[in-house]
């Protein structure tokens, strides 16, 4: 079995977008596990019950949207410490602005730049990966 170093939760709704994101992981940040969830619902609970180091939450989803899980997840004493890495096609500096504002620990708009992408995740783990 695999060792995982530290685990990261991925809610997003788009299918080529999750796989460039395994692709990502696979390639460059192997030793973390990456968990998947389609909506904010399921992403919600995937992060109370599994407590992940770090969550990428994109913004555009069915249901909830992302802004509005960031607000639970920072109400919640379980995963209000957990950091949230907000992505989105969304790349007007209003939109950056308002993601920071809202609280997100960092914000990155599609399509992801991998270097810079994976240079983020690894700060915001701040673990000697
Ligand atoms: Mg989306």
């Amino acid at each position: 079995m695999e060792e995982y170093k530290r685990t990261v939760l991925y809610v997003e709704d788009n299918q080529l977008n999750m796989a460039l994101m395994h692709h990502i992981f696979k390639r460059n940040l192997p030793s973390i596990l990456l968990l998947e969830a389609e909506t904010a619902e399921l992403g919600l609970s995937m992060a109370r019950e599994v407590l992940p180091d770090l969550i990428i939450l994109d913004i555009g989803l069915p249901g909830l949207n992302g802004y509005e899980a960031l607000e639970i997840l920072q109400q919640d004493e379980a995963t209000c410490h957990i950091p949230v890495l907000g992505t989105s096609a969304f790349a007007q500096l209003s939109d950056i602005e308002k993601a920071k504002n809202r609280g997100f620990a960092a914000y990155i708009t599609k399509p992801f730049q991998v270097k810079a992408f994976t240079e983020t995740v690894k700060r915001l783990l701040d673990s000697g990966l």
